[in-house]
């Protein structure tokens, strides 16, 4: 690509500013067909200022600013002669045109990536604030979470302070009622011993009973 300053030098190289209207004004009339009666009859040339002479060096008129021109210093034949002034100055409007066409062009890039990256800073902001959003949600899912698994908690704590509770009356309901059924147990053991004894004794009774009959009987058939 050509910098500035370079297409600016090359065209101040060649082109007098004077000269370059001058020309542009006489390329009008051009336009107009009359061209040959306007053609300027010198008796040198006008670019290097050497002298006509009829056959060895014949005078030229260039068609675009109708100057005495010798054939070192122009191209082409007839209607399509051209010094070399006009040709150059052509030539360093094209450069011009296109480094305009080239400048015009990286400004639209310019212009199309500034608007690119203002379209992306927006996307990116819309994409923070979503961002930032999601976290606000996520961060409220979170404590909703929190605060229900906390009172799930308290519940199940509660519950199993409750479930103590009635775990430690249980045991001692379950204590009181061994208490109860060994004691009642050594009661009866105590009556069983009491009815062994009694027993005990009624044999000895039925003993001394039967002992007592026997000496009845044995004086019933002595007597
Ligand atoms: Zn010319
Ligand atoms: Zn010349």
């Amino acid at each position: 690509m050509l910098t500035p300053s370079l297409a600016m030098s090359s065209l101040s190289l060649y082109k007098d500013p004077k000269l370059s209207t001058l020309s542009i004004i006489r390329k009008n009339n051009q336009l107009n067909g009359d061209e040959e009666a306007k053609f300027e009859e010198k008796d040198f040339c006008q670019l290097c200022g050497v002298e006509f002479k009829k056959i060895f060096k014949p005078r030229h008129h260039c068609r675009s600013c109708l100057r005495s021109v010798c054939s070192n210093c122009s191209k082409g034949s007839g209607k399509n002669r051209m010094c070399d002034m006009c040709i150059t100055e052509e030539e360093n409007q094209e450069l011009k045109n296109t480094y305009e066409g080239v400048l015009d062009q990286k400004q639209a890039q310019l212009e199309a990536l500034k608007h690119r990256i203002i379209n992306l800073d927006s996307k990116t902001e819309a994409k923070k604030k979503q961002l930032e959003i999601e976290k606000q949600n996520l961060q409220k899912n979170l404590e909703e979470k929190l605060n229900e698994a906390q009172d799930q908690l308290k519940d199940e704590v509660k519950k199993s302070n409750h479930l103590k509770i009635e775990l430690e009356y249980k045991r001692e309901e379950l204590l009181k009622s061994t208490e109860d059924k060994s004691e009642a147990e050594s009661y009866l053991t105590h009556k069983r011993n009491d009815l062994k004894i009694i027993q005990q004794k009624l044999a000895d009774k039925e003993t001394e009973l039967a002992k007592t009959h026997a000496k009845v009987m044995k004086y019933q058939l002595e007597s």
